[in-house]
Parts: C-alpha cells; structure tokens; sequence
C-alpha cells in the first residue's frame, strides 16, 4: 500500500504536547489499500497526538460507513465502522524492542506517514462477519440458498454453484 501524502505529519516543527488532526477517508484511500474486503466508504479519522523529546504518541480513532460485502448474500452493503488504535513512535531507541504499537523512527526522520496504520485501524474495526439486518439480503440468492444457512463460510458449498449461475444468468 502506498502512503498517502495527506496522512504526512511533520512532527520536527510541532512542540511538545498535544495536537489533533483529522482526515476524510473517500475513494482515493480505498483505491490505495487495494483491499478486497472494501468496495468504499466515508470515514472520519480523528488523530491526537502527544510530542514530548522522546516519542510521539498517536491515538486513531475511525468512525463512519464503509461498502463490504454481505458474507451471507453478497451484495454490497454499507456497514458502520468505528475503531481506535494507539501507535507510539519512539525518537531515539532500539528497532530490535519494536512491537506492533512501537515503532522506533530513523534519526533522520523529521515526519511520519499514518495511512497504514489508519487503515490498521478500519481493518481491525470490521466484524469477523458481516451479514445484512434479518430480512434484507437479497432476495434472489435468498431463494436460491433456502432456508439453510451456510454453517462454515470457508467450505465448498455446492449451493454457490447455483448462485454462480444465477449471477451469470442477470442481464
Ligand atoms: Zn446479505
């Protein structure tokens, strides 16, 4: 994924303490994550973060609708997602002690980039399933599935066959 250039923050010229910065989440972010699992979406992103001479600590929090697809149907459906994440970056420090919320910057660093740890943030938002309100999945591939209901999401199920060739039947 590539950085994008509006999740940059010049920290050398910030001083010690706390700033807040905000982002809008659109097309070009869901394009740039290449993400299957995201078809678009509008999210808020609100950063605080906290200099002081040693590290930088960042609390994301995402919040807004973003375009899945339904696990049990299909279709496109928008899903509400609201997240928050802590990331510290340390100024001066051992790579060798870093974790998945530490991060020890190059001494040459004079900015951070925050697009993949916002997008950290709105994965780790989205429910393991995500599946229409009861009674509004599409109606086709309703009758097609039947009453029953896919038990392992992962395991060949012959009834998607038949929804393929559904699918393909649609002019
Ligand atoms: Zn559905």
């Amino acid at each position: 994924m590539d950085p994008l250039k509006e999740h940059t923050i010049p920290f050398t010229g910030l001083k010690d303490g706390s700033h807040a910065f905000t982002f809008q989440l659109g097309a070009d972010f869901f394009a740039a994550v290449g993400d299957e699992a995201f078809e678009g979406g509008e999210v808020d992103v609100q950063v605080r973060l906290d200099k002081t001479s040693t590290m930088l600590v960042t609390n994301i929090h995402v919040e807004g609708p973003v375009r899945v697809h339904c696990d049990h149907c299909d279709a496109l459906m928008d899903l509400v997602l609201k997240g928050d994440q802590r990331q510290i970056f340390q100024l001066h420090g051992d790579p060798d002690q870093d974790d998945d919320e530490l991060v020890t910057l190059d001494p040459a660093a004079h900015s951070i980039n925050l697009t993949h740890y916002i997008y950290e943030c709105l994965r780790l938002a989205l429910p393991a399933r995500k599946v229409h309100p009861a009674g509004q999945c599409d109606p086709e591939v309703e009758k097609v599935l039947g009453n029953l209901t896919v038990e392992q999401e992962h395991a060949p199920d012959p009834r998607w066959d038949a929804l393929k060739q559904l699918k393909t039947k649609r002019p």
